[in-house]
């Protein structure tokens, strides 16, 4: 099978692998239909986040059964399924406390990072980690509740309220989840994007699903303390987060960059009581309900982009890793798409 390949450059390669197999009795082979190009593998290929070369990245993936282990007893060939691609061993000291998300052995495991992923027409993996995807869900919105999941675990982690006003910078696909997922739990949502083209997209996006009162706004256009909850979804924003939020606030780091430093003052995160949050990815057990949302929230229209493997460079064009950015959720296409 053809699989994009990370090469030792950081960039990315159509390269010939062989179809992977069920090696334990509890593994499911998935036929890939769709993957996300998520953040992380833009930040990959930007050199701001590790990944092993020679990987197959891409774990943003839906997809049907192919084949079953022996041992597969919750999925049966033909099944529709969303990986959860955050892997955890459940028996470390971690993971026995609930801390799936911290395993002890998350490292060197991560799926499209260390470890074979999706950006391939087949994946196999443990059982444990594919979650059916319930009837009708078209796959443009199962593809994004992984992203989904992350969110989710970041607004619950700033124990987001009614009455919270919420200030989003980045209107990536995370940023325009986050503010999506945010309108449905709080009053008052405003998305700050610094790119028009991004801004015009998500506007048009938000003015497209019923009841949205999230307000779109440039940089420039916010200052001073002005929110209870500041996301940072770009990662490095960190002293600005903290400026944008009113005493009591929560800020919450969301984007992941590696390169990325914030100085702060110890009085006065005191002074003003202000609470930093980092939630991370999400822990499994919140997966089942990021499905749940997905079914009131139309996660669609934030696919822009439906690219073929073979076309993979012009997937990269759309994020802005050659030009301008020109769209906002990017989809590798395995396979037709089922409804
Ligand atoms: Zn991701
Ligand atoms: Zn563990």
């Amino acid at each position: 099978m053809k699989a994009l390949v990370l090469q030792d450059d950081r960039s990315l390669r159509l390269v010939d692998r062989p179809r992977p197999v069920c090696a334990a009795p509890t593994d499911v082979l998935v036929r890939v239909a769709q993957t996300g190009v998520c953040g992380t593998d833009r930040g990959v290929l930007l050199g701001k986040f590790p990944a092993r070369p020679g990987v197959v990245m891409g774990h943003e993936a839906i997809g049907e059964v192919a084949e079953i282990g022996t041992g597969v007893t919750t999925l049966k060939p033909g099944d529709r399924v969303v990986v959860d691609p955050t892997f955890y061993c459940g028996l470390c000291a971690r993971c026995r406390r609930g801390a799936l998300n911290f395993c002890l052995h998350k490292e060197g495991n991560e799926l499209g990072i260390d470890r074979d992923g999706a950006f391939a027409p087949y994946l196999a993996l443990d059982e444990r980690f594919l979650h059916p995807v319930p009837d009708g869900l078209p796959d443009d919105r199962a593809v994004l509740i992984e992203p989904l999941a992350c969110v989710l675990n970041n607004l619950e982690a700033a124990r987001l309220r009614p009455a919270d006003d919420v200030l989003v910078l980045g209107g990536g696909p995370i940023g325009v989840l986050t503010a999506l997922v945010a309108d449905h739990l709080a009053s008052k949502v405003r998305l700050v994007e610094r790119d028009p083209f991004r801004r015009s997209i998500a506007a048009r996006y938000f003015a497209g699903v019923p009841g949205c009162a999230v307000r779109l706004c440039e940089p420039d256009a916010v200052d001073g303390p002005t929110a209870s909850v500041v996301v940072d979804t770009v990662g490095s924003l960190l002293e600005r987060a903290c400026a944008l939020a009113q005493p009591m606030g929560r800020v919450v780091v969301m984007g992941f960059d590696g390169n990325a430093r914030g100085e702060l003052r110890p009085l006065e995160l005191l002074q003003r009581g202000l609470s930093i949050v980092g939630a991370g990815d999400y822990n499994g057990l919140i997966f089942p309900r990021a499905i749940e949302l997905a079914q009131r929230l139309p996660l669609e229209g934030i696919v822009t982009h439906h690219v073929p493997i073979d076309d993979f460079p012009r997937a990269l064009d759309a994020l802005g890793l050659t030009t301008g950015y020109a769209g906002l959720k990017v989809v590798i296409q395995l396979a037709e798409v089922t409804q």
